[in-house]
């Protein structure tokens, strides 16, 4: 594989399963260290076993990404640990609870915001300052294709989603010229633990909203990621990216 991140540090939120775990996967096998952090400390162990076996580079730290503090404390891990911070993948999100607005819980609505949206600020206000030591780094962060459309029953998300996008182009536009490049992608319906509860006839309702015919996979989410975060992108930042089978063409 492709040595991308020889030498350099990544840290993946919500990295003990589904698209994160993908994501670190890929990073580790690209030469990254990586911080594998998850609130989930049993999928956070696992994935850093998973790396560490294949003759990588990895460390877990436990974080809840609607932290503030838990956010500055992960980035202090890494540079407690590798001695700095090169790329981050700031991953870790929830479906929220499903109802029309009418229906949704203030405390829904807010959980959701906190995990979604606001986590990708309290990361990446610790992250940039981390990055800056070096003279840069990359920035990816995890959006859905309901960042660009709405979705029912799901408001909380696709406010939180659309957040994440709006947060994102700030980013490229204030630290671009400073090195660090900031991206948000876009994925499709995935075929993650995130899913792993909706009924089959939702799953293949899911599935025709998709031209190509099928959901997506984590790992080909973390393609996308990877191309992002490396310098093969050097001059991509400020935008969104889907990784979509088509779902937002029609
Ligand atoms: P997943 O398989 O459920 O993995 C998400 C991981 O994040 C889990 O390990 C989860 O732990 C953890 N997590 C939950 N709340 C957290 C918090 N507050 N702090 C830190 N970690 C937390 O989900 P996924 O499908 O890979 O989704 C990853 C990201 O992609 C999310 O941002 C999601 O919105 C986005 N996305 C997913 C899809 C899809 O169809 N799957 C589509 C578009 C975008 P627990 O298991 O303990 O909850």
């Amino acid at each position: 594989m492709e040595q991308l991140f020889s030498g350099k540090v990544a840290v993946v939120t919500g990295a003990g399963s589904g698209i994160g775990e993908a994501t670190a996967l890929l990073y580790a096998a690209s030469g990254a260290k990586v911080i594998v952090s998850d609130v989930n400390e049993k999928g956070g162990n696992s994935v850093t076993e998973v790396i560490r076996k294949a003759g990588g580079d990895a460390q877990f730290e436990k974080c809840d990404v609607s932290k503030p503090a838990e956010c500055e404390r992960l980035v202090n891990a890494a540079l407690k640990h590798y001695g700095r911070l090169d790329v981050a993948c700031n991953n870790a999100g929830i479906g929220g609870e499903q109802a029309l607005i009418a229906d949704m819980s203030v405390e829904g609505f807010d959980k959701v915001i906190a995990v979604n949206l606001a986590s990708i600020f309290y990361c990446m206000k610790s992250q940039i300052p981390a990055m800056l030591e070096n003279g840069g780094g990359a920035i990816v962060n995890m959006s859905s294709i309901l960042g660009q459309v709405g979705f029912a029953h799901s408001a909380g998300y696709v406010a939180a989603k659309h957040g994440v996008v709006g947060l994102t182009q700030n980013a490229g536009i204030e630290y671009s010229a400073r090195g660090i490049r900031v991206n948000a992608v876009g994925p499709g319906f995935i075929d993650t633990p995130l899913l792993a509860q909706a009924p089959p006839e939702m799953k293949a309702a899911l599935v025709s909203k998709h031209p190509i015919g099928r959901l997506g996979r984590a790992e080909e989410v973390a393609e996308l990621v990877i191309w992002l975060s490396s310098e093969k992108a050097s001059f991509v930042t400020g935008a969104y990216y889907p990784v979509d089978g088509a779902y937002l063409a029609p």
